[in-house]
This record gives C-alpha cells, sequence and structure tokens, in this order.
C-alpha cells in the first residue's frame, strides 16, 4: 500500500490490473505500471500539472496507438481511429494537411471536391475536421521511434517527451530530391519552387524527367521565360505532359550542372534560373530498428499498411505503394486504422 500526499493519481494500468490503490489528499503521485509491476516515479507534496510531472520523471502515457505526421495520410488514421474508439493521438509539428498546405496550385484530382479547390483550402478542411471531430493532436516533432525489447512497446520521442504506444503509424511523407545542387544560385526546388521563382524574361534550365519536369515547362513559358531547355537524363513523364515540349528544348542523355550553366555532349546552356525536378524521397524520423524498403527507400508494406516490424504501419507517400495523391493517402490511413482497431479489440 502507497501513500502520498495528493489530490491527482496518474495511474497507467497494465492490461488484467485491478486494484484499488490510494489515499489521496493532496499534492501529485504517479505511479508508472507500464514495465515489470508497480513502480513509484513521483511523489510531489505541491501540486502539479500532470505534464510538469511527466516531464520532470520523464512518465510516459500508454497509447493504442501514434501516428507521426498530420498530412491527409496521417489525419485520415488520426480521424478514423478517433471514430474507432482506439486511444490515440496525432504528432504534427507544422500544419496539419502535409504537402496540401505547402501547394500554392488548385487541387482538381478529387471527386469530393470542386475542382477550383485551392490545395490549401483541402488542407484547412482536413484540419478544421480533425478539431471538430475532437481528434487529439500533439503540435510535436517526432524525433526518435524505438521498440521495447522487454514489451515491445514503441517509444515515440518528441520535442515535448517521451509517448508510449503498442503501434505506431509512420506517416511522415517525403521531400523534394535536389541532389545536391539546391546550394547553387538561382535554383527553384520541384513544383512549389518554380511557382515562386521569378522566371519572366529569363533563360531557364529544367532539370529532370518526371510529370514535375513536364509541368514546369508549362508554368515557366506561361510565366514568359524567354528561352527553356529541359534536360533529362531518363524520361519518365506522361507523354501528353512532355509531347508539349518542342522537341528540340529537350535534351536526353547524361548532362553537368555547375553555376548558371549546364552542359550536355550536344550543347552548353547558360541560364539564369535552374528548376530541380529530380522527384521525391521518404521523410522519416530517426528509428531504432530497420524497416525493409524498396531501391529508392520507400517502407515496404502489406495490405494492411503494415512494415516489416509487427505493430508499425507506413502509409501515404512515404510507402512503396504506387500512385502517391492525396485519395491514396487518405485510403493508407483507413487500411491502417482498421487493421489497428482490429488488434486492439482482439
Ligand atoms: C505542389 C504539389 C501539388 C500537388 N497537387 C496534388 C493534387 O492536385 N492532387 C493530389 O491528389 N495530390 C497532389 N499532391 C500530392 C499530395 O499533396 C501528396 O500525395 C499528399 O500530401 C501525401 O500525403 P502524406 O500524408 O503521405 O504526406 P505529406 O503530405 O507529405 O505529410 C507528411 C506530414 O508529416 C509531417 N512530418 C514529417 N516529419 C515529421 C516528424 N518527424 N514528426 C512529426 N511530423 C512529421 C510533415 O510536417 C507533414 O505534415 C501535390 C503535391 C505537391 C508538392
Amino acid at each position: 500500500m502507497l501513500r502520498g500526499d495528493a489530490t491527482e493519481l496518474l495511474v497507467a494500468k497494465p492490461d488484467g490490473f485491478a486494484g484499488s490503490v490510494f489515499d489521496l489528499v493532496a499534492g501529485t503521485v504517479i505511479v508508472d505500471l507500464s514495465g515489470y509491476g508497480v513502480r513509484l516515479c513521483a511523489v510531489s507534496a505541491a501540486p502539479e500539472s500532470r505534464r510538469a510531472v511527466r516531464q520532470r520523471w520523464q512518465v510516459a502515457d500508454i497509447f493504442d496507438a501514434l501516428v507521426i505526421g498530420g498530412g491527409p495520410a496521417g489525419a485520415q488514421c488520426a480521424l478514423w481511429l478517433r471514430k474507432l474508439g482506439v486511444r490515440s493521438t496525432l504528432i504534427e509539428p507544422i500544419r496539419i494537411g502535409g504537402l496540401q498546405a505547402r501547394s500554392p496550385y488548385t487541387n482538381s484530382w478529387l471527386s469530393v471536391v470542386q475542382a477550383t479547390t485551392a490545395a490549401h483550402s483541402v488542407a484547412r478542411n482536413i484540419e478544421n475536421n480533425l478539431i471538430a471531430q475532437d481528434c487529439s493532436i500533439q503540435r510535436a516533432e517526432c524525433l526518435n521511434v524505438s521498440q521495447r525489447a522487454r514489451d515491445g512497446l514503441f517509444e515515440v520521442r518528441t520535442n515535448e517527451g517521451l509517448q508510449l504506444c503498442r503501434h505506431v503509424v509512420l506517416a511522415t511523407g517525403t521531400r523534394e530530391r535536389t541532389g545536391g545542387l539546391a546550394t547553387l544560385r538561382d535554383t527553384a526546388v520541384g513544383l512549389v519552387g518554380v511557382f515562386h521563382a521569378e522566371s519572366a524574361g529569363r533563360r531557364v534550365a529544367i532539370l529532370g524527367g518526371g510529370d514535375a519536369a513536364g509541368e514546369a515547362y508549362d508554368i515557366v513559358q506561361s510565366k514568359g521565360a524567354s528561352d527553356i531547355r529541359v534536360f533529362a537524363r531518363t524520361v519518365r513523364a506522361r507523354g501528353p505532359l512532355w509531347s508539349k515540349i518542342p522537341p528540340d528544348r529537350i535534351h536526353s542523355g547524361g548532362y553537368e550542372v555547375s553555376e548558371g550553366q549546364v552542359v550536355a555532349a550536344d550543347q552548353r546552356f547558360d541560364c539564369d534560373l535552374m528548376v530541380i525536378c529530380y522527384g521525391w524521397t521518404p521523410v522519416l524520423p530517426d528509428l531504432g530498428f530497420t524497416l525493409q524498403k524498396d531501391a529508392i527507400g520507400h517502407v515496404t508494406v502489406d495490405a494492411a499498411m503494415e512494415t516489416s516490424l509487427p505493430g508499425c504501419f507506413a502509409i501515404g507517400d512515404l510507402n512503396d505503394r504506387p500512385y502517391p495523391c492525396v485519395t491514396t493517402a487518405l485510403s493508407d490511413g483507413v487500411f491502417a486504422a482498421k487493421a489497428i482497431e482490429a488488434r486492439v479489440q482482439a
């Protein structure tokens, strides 16, 4: 029997634990039952907030699921977990909506919103829905995820502290590849960068052979670039996008890049702006375990979005599923939430 001065008792109950414990008067007592049994972590004479005591004594809550990343994938997963009654929290340091909050373009690819809907409106809708449906959101950055050997719980460390969970959902998305060129002056990275870059009257080199390079050509042309060349080692863009570019503006094959200049076997192009469209690379917090990935670093998942590590899920653009976009990200979130619900109820 433990006795302390307390008005508040925070107890993490292990499965099957049933027992009365304390006689509480004033102050704060925290008991951590998450490890090998009962462990008295903190007795404080002065009343303190739960958060302050947890931080001081590094006592962690145990969630059924922690979702890391509040883009479309993580937000949808968090919403379904909330509606399914799974004890969970969404961790996002910046803005809910992920790349949709960054994109300056209209999103006309979603059947459920008007074709004129700005991408940031999609992001705002996602955030408003989560708030309206009382989803738990932590404004924090996840620094590290690891798994405890002794009980299989995941430890999720953020800049706000440590939390424990039975399932972890990685939804941290992707970022633009730059090939190390972003340090050169007068560069713009990807379609967000080219939107904001000044290109009227400038000579523009577009580097890359994917859809984004084709779209970047359209954008700088409509902004009045004086000369545009596209350099593509390999062409992966959809035909209709690529065929809009005059063939004499395209160089296919290897090339060298230096400050203000692109040199290929058959031409040298001095440019005022270089647009880097090298695709996307997955973003992950530091992981204390190894996950199976495909050749370009996307996390391999099964049909339930579970990774090679049981209990660890990966959803949205960072996994190895095809057709990354808002719709598939939302769908991934649903699959992961349902799989976790089934585990929690089992
Ligand atoms: C310019 C542009 C235009 C686009 N247009 C369309 C379109 O019209 N239609 C369409 O369907 N798709 C479009 N997309 C793609 C779409 O936005 C993405 O497919 C979608 O956002 C992927 O969602 P996600 O949740 O997987 O990842 P993201 O949207 O990348 O979200 C990942 C989230 O994780 C967070 N995060 C990262 N690291 C951490 C960490 N350590 N701790 C906590 N959180 C972290 C990030 O802050 C971010 O909020 C566009 C993308 C771009 C860039």
